[in-house]
């Protein structure tokens, strides 16, 4: 039977939820465009361009138990983390990737309140993408802080922005895109103001960077949120194997926290999120630790490279202690992607605001310094 005979399609139109109207569509780094005699080069998602720990390869050849479900609670990975970090393994919840654990958090916490009022999260702007998607899906509102002018969180402002209705404050550090770290001694006297009914999130993606990275003269080393989750039942503490571990297409994030909120967070988890491959290449990455610091310590040293000439070249960009650097260029940011594309790389632009580049190759980051070099404007 033809189906179009028997079944006129549907046209009118089926709307989404009414808050799909507010939200901001989430903009994937694109691909490098080719360039006759040039290799193309992707520096527009923070991936880590060394790939992950040679062990991940000999076990994606050899698993072998595809047809089987995985362990919804990860407890080999959960267990070599908390050998790893000297923690509690029930202080830790996985996810697929720290955005699947981040989206726990937000499901258990923030939504519309049981009288229709929407729940407020605060965080830093411009900070990661997906927060005001996240958010916003479940019917909260965003409360954004812009960053403070060397693209550092203005965390006086945030904790201004407190009101009755906030449910969760997010404390991106180092903050994507724009590069500086939050201090211990910063978010402990943060903390001290922020009432204890209120979950703050840390998200420490690139962590392992700021682990191997020089701290300038005078200032205090990025914060480690580890040290401090257990003193402050209200923290969540955020971890990926994406960036430094190189496994950014397997999925796999945690989070660390005290008992009173896992409990919430193993209910909103999506169940199964995190495959016994995705599980097995991050257990190999905890084992296999110092081959993942070699490649850390040479992304970091590339940044640092790369940091140094752009400072030499006039451009004031800000402290960075993750894999990328943010170039605040303004109004000049199209033509600046303009040319990084005409040189077959792809950097991640954000309107009239600026563009961040990811540390890659050694190739690639030759090839972003000498577009600074020809770049005409500085900022
Ligand atoms: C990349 C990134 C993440 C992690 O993404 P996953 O791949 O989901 O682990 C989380 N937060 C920030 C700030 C990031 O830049």
């Amino acid at each position: 039977m033809d189906m179009s005979e028997s079944h006129q399609p549907q046209t009118s139109p089926i709307p989404p939820r009414h808050i799909f109207a507010n939200l901001p569509a989430y903009v994937a780094g694109k691909p490098a465009p080719q360039v006759a005699g040039l290799t193309q080069y992707k520096l527009s998602s923070n991936e880590n361009p060394l790939g992950p720990v040679p062990k991940v390869a000999e076990i994606l050849s050899t698993f072998d138990a595809v047809h089987r479900y995985p362990d919804p609670l990860s407890t080999k990975l959960r267990e070599a983390l908390a050998k790893r970090f000297n923690l509690d393994a029930e202080n830790i919840v996985t996810g697929a990737g720290s955005l699947g654990a981040l989206n726990q958090i937000l499901k258990a916490f923030a939504g519309v309140d049981a009288d229709g009022v929407q729940d407020e999260v605060i965080y830093a702007w411009r900070s990661f993408e997906a927060y005001p998607i996240l958010v916003g899906l479940l019917g909260a509102k965003s409360v954004q802080i812009p960053n403070l002018p060397n693209g550092a969180h203005d965390l006086q402002g945030m904790l201004d922005a407190i009101t009755d209705r906030t449910r969760v404050i997010l404390v991106c550090t180092p903050n994507n895109p724009t590069g500086p770290a939050v201090t211990e001694k910063q978010i402990r006297e943060f903390l001290a103001q922020v009432p204890p009914h209120i979950v703050v999130v840390l998200d420490e993606a690139y962590f392992e960077f700021c682990t191997v990275s020089p701290v300038p003269d005078g200032e205090d080393a990025p914060l480690d949120g580890l040290r401090l989750y257990r003193e402050y039942p209200n923290v969540i503490v955020l971890r990926t194997f994406s960036k430094a571990q190189g496994l950014a297409g397997l999925r796999v994030g945690y989070s660390v926290s005290h008992p009173q909120l896992t409990q919430y967070l193993r209910v909103s988890a999506t169940t199964f999120a995190v495959t016994a491959v995705a599980e097995a290449a991050a257990v190999a990455s905890i084992e296999h630790e110092d081959q993942v610091m070699e490649r850390v310590q040479h992304l970091v040293d590339e940044r640092e490279r790369v940091a140094a000439r752009l400072h030499e070249l006039g451009y004031n960009i800000p402290q960075t202690y993750a894999n990328f650097v943010w170039l605040p260029l303004g109004e000049h940011t199209a033509e600046f992607t303009e040319l990084a594309r005409a040189n077959a790389l792809a950097v991640r632009a954000f309107d009239s605001e600026g563009v961040r580049v990811s540390i890659g190759e050694d190739e690639a980051n030759d090839r972003f310094i000498s577009i600074c070099e020809q770049f005409p404007h500085r900022v």
